[in-house]
C-alpha cells in the first residue's frame, strides 16, 4: 500500500540543504512511465496539440495506456474566464474543468475522457508553491524558481502518471519557445528527462517552414534559429515536425537534420492536410510512432493484433471524410463567427456526422444582430437546418429567436445547444403559450415572464471563475420521448456550462401548450433537453452534446440533425 499523507516524497534528498529537489508522488518510481514532451519552435497555433494526440492515438492503438496533460503558460487559473475570439472555445471536462480547446482534441483523438489532472497552467502551479510555502512544506528553504517551482510542475506530471497508470504521458507545452511564459515548464521538462533516466523522454518540435510568396521557394531559416533556441535551453529535440502549407522538401529537411542535430528520419513534415484526423496517418507513413517507440525502448511491447483493428477502424471513418456523396447547408448563428476555433467542438461534431453519413455538411454563419422577422426567411434561404450554438448575453438574441421562430414554423430542422435550447423556450413561450413578455432575466432582469432564470445555486456567487453550473450531468430522460431512443436508454451523461435554466414556475404551462421536456436532471427541476412532435427535428439541450462527440462515435442528437437536414433536402 502507498502512503496516503500528503507529505512529499523527495527521492534525491530529505535535505533542505540540498539543491536537489524531486518530488514523486507516493510509490512512483523513477524512470518507471515514460514521457513525450511536444513544444513549438518559431510561431504559435502550429497544431501541437493535433500532433501529440494523433501520436497518443497511435500508441494507445498499440496497447499502451497514454494520458496526455496540456501545460499553458498563461496565470489564470484555467480558461473559463477567458474570451473565445482571442483563445478560442472554452472546453469543458466531465469534472467540471473549464479548458483549452486542445483538451476536446486529446478526447475526441483518443476516444478517452480526461480529468482535470491533464489540464496545468502556471496560475494553478505557482498557487499550489505558495499554498505550500504558507504551510512550511519548504523546510525553511528560500523558494525559488529553480527546483521548487519547477519541483511542482514535475510532481503534477507524475501525479497524472499514477493516477491513470499511463505507459506513456504526453506533454504538451502550450506557446513557443523563446517565450517568457512558458520558459520554466521547458527547464522543468528538461529536469524531468534528467530524473528519470536515458530512455524515459521523447522530446518532438513542431517548427515552422517559411514559404514567402515573393520567393516562391521554402526558406528553413526561421526554422532553423528556433530549433537552436531550444537547444541552448538545454533540450536536444529527438523528432521534428515540420509544418507548412505544402509538404517540406527534402533539402529544407536535410538542413534542418543538420543544423538541429536529428537524424533525417525522424524529420518528417506535418504539412496542412484537409482534416485533422488525417495526421494520425501522416505520423505513421513517416513511422514517427516507430520512433518514438525506439526512442523510449518500448518496441518490443507493442500489440500487433489490436493495432490491425484499430488501424481499420480508423481508416474506415477517414476515408469517409474524403468520399462525400451529397453537401447539405446549414445555418449556424453565432457571436463569435469571425473566430472559427470559438466553436472548434461543434465543428467537430458535424464533421463526424458528416463522415457517418457519407455527407459534407456545409456551415453558414449568420450574424443574428442583422436578423429581423422581417428577413429571417431570406437570411435562411437554401439552408437545410440551423444550429444556435451557446452563448452568453444579450447581443444578436432577438436574431437568434426569429430563426427560431423560423424553422419551427417552416418545419426546417432545429438543433439547440445550450443558449440555443433556451432561446427555443423563449421562442415557444412568445408566440406559442402567448407569454409576450418572456424572455430571460440574463438579457433583461426585469422581463415580464422570466422563462428563463438563474439557476439557484448561482444566486449568492462571488467573483467570476470556475462557478457555472459546470461538466458532466446525467439526465433522465423521460421513456418514448426521441431523445430516450436516440440515446437508446433511460439515462445519458453530457457535460454542461451555464448560470441560467428553464424557470420552473413556467414548466407547466410550455408542457400544456406542447413543449416536450424529454431530459431532466434527476432529483431536480432542471430541464434538460427539449423536443416538439409534429417537426421533422426540433430538439434544444441546456447541455453541450459537442463536447461528447466523438469520431467513431458521434453525438446522437447531431446525428439525427443532420440526417434531418439530410431528409430536408430531398
Ligand atoms: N448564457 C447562458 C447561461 O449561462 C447559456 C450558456 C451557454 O450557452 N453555455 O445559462
Amino acid at each position: 500500500m502507498c502512503p496516503t499523507s500528503d507529505i512529499l516524497n523527495d527521492v534525491a534528498s530529505k535535505s533542505a540543504q540540498s539543491e536537489l529537489y524531486t518530488p514523486v508522488p507516493p510509490c512512483y518510481k523513477l524512470g518507471q512511465c515514460k514521457y513525450v514532451v511536444v513544444l513549438g519552435t518559431v510561431i504559435s497555433g502550429l497544431g501541437k496539440g493535433i500532433f501529440s494526440s494523433s501520436a497518443a492515438k497511435l500508441l494507445k492503438d498499440k496497447g499502451f495506456r497514454v494520458s496526455p496533460i496540456k501545460l499553458e503558460g498563461y496565470l489564470n487559473i484555467d480558461s473559463g474566464t477567458l474570451n473565445p475570439y482571442r483563445h478560442g472555445e472554452v472546453f469543458v471536462l466531465d469534472d467540471g474543468m473549464e479548458t483549452d480547446m486542445d483538451l476536446g482534441t486529446y478526447e475526441r483523438m483518443l476516444d478517452q475522457n480526461l480529468s482535470s489532472l491533464s489540464f496545468i497552467t502556471s496560475g494553478q502551479i505557482f498557487t499550489s508553491v505558495l499554498e505550500k510555502e504558507r504551510r512550511g512544506r519548504y523546510q525553511g528553504r528560500d523558494v525559488q524558481m529553480i527546483p521548487h517551482v519547477t519541483g511542482e510542475v514535475k510532481l503534477r506530471l507524475r501525479e497524472l502518471a499514477m493516477a491513470t497508470s499511463a505507459d506513456i504521458v504526453f506533454v504538451e507545452i502550450g506557446g513557443t519557445v523563446g517565450d517568457v511564459e512558458n520558459s520554466f515548464l521547458i527547464e522543468a521538462v528538461r529536469e524531468l528527462a534528467l530524473e528519470e533516466g536515458p530512455n524515459s523522454t521523447c522530446f518532438v518540435s513542431l517548427t515552422y517552414i517559411l514559404e514567402p510568396q515573393a520567393l516562391g521557394e521554402q526558406k528553413s531559416k526561421a526554422a532553423q534559429l528556433g530549433l537552436r533556441s531550444l537547444m541552448a535551453l538545454g533540450i536536444q529535440p529527438h523528432i521534428i515536425a515540420c509544418r507548412g502549407k505544402s509538404p517540406a522538401t527534402d533539402t529544407v529537411k536535410q538542413k534542418i537534420s543538420i543544423y538541429a542535430n536529428v537524424p533525417m528520419e525522424r524529420v518528417f513534415s506535418m504539412h496542412d492536410t484537409q482534416s485533422i484526423y488525417y495526421v494520425p496517418a501522416m505520423i505513421r507513413e513517416n513511422k514517427i510512432d516507430t520512433e518514438i517507440l525506439k526512442l523510449l525502448n518500448l518496441q518490443d511491447r507493442v500489440n500487433h493484433d489490436l493495432e490491425r483493428n484499430q488501424w481499420e477502424n480508423w481508416c474506415n471513418f477517414t476515408q469517409k471524410i474524403v468520399s462525400p456523396q451529397k453537401e447539405i447547408d446549414i445555418a449556424i448563428t453565432g457571436k463569435y463567427i469571425t473566430v472559427r476555433d470559438s466553436y472548434a467542438s461543434i465543428l467537430k461534431a458535424i464533421e463526424h456526422c458528416g463522415a457517418h453519413l457519407h455527407t459534407k455538411f456545409n456551415l453558414n454563419w449568420i450574424d443574428t444582430t442583422e436578423v429581423t422577422n422581417q428577413n429571417v426567411a431570406e437570411k435562411l434561404k437554401g439552408m437545410h437546418g440551423v444550429i444556435v450554438p451557446g452563448g452568453f448575453g444579450i447581443r444578436g438574441t432577438e436574431g437568434k429567436i426569429a430563426c427560431i421562430q423560423y424553422a419551427r414554423e417552416n418545419k426546417l430542422p432545429y438543433l439547440g445547444l445550450c443558449y440555443g435550447f433556451q432561446m427555443a423556450v423563449i421562442e415557444f413561450a412568445r408566440n406559442v403559450c402567448k407569454l409576450h413578455g418572456a424572455g430571460s432575466t440574463e438579457i433583461d432582469p426585469k422581463c415580464e415572464h422570466p422563462v428563463i432564470d438563474r439557476l439557484p445555486s448561482q444566486y449568492d456567487l462571488k467573483g467570476l471563475g470556475g462557478n457555472m453550473r459546470l461538466g458532466g450531468h446525467d439526465i433522465e430522460l423521460v421513456p418514448g420521448t426521441l431523445a430516450a431512443k436516440l440515446y437508446n436508454g433511460t439515462t445519458a451523461r453530457l457535460r454542461f456550462r451555464h448560470r441560467y435554466e428553464v424557470h420552473p414556475k413556467y414548466i407547466q404551462q410550455l408542457t400544456e401548450n406542447g413543449m416536450i421536456f424529454s431530459g431532466k436532471a434527476p432529483g431536480e427541476p432542471i430541464m434538460q433537453i427539449l423536443e416538439l412532435a409534429d417537426h421533422p427535428f426540433f430538439m434544444g439541450t441546456q447541455a453541450h452534446p459537442e463536447f461528447t462527440s466523438r469520431p467513431l462515435n458521434p453525438d446522437p442528437l447531431f446525428c439525427h440533425f443532420a440526417q434531418a437536414a439530410i431528409l430536408h433536402r430531398g
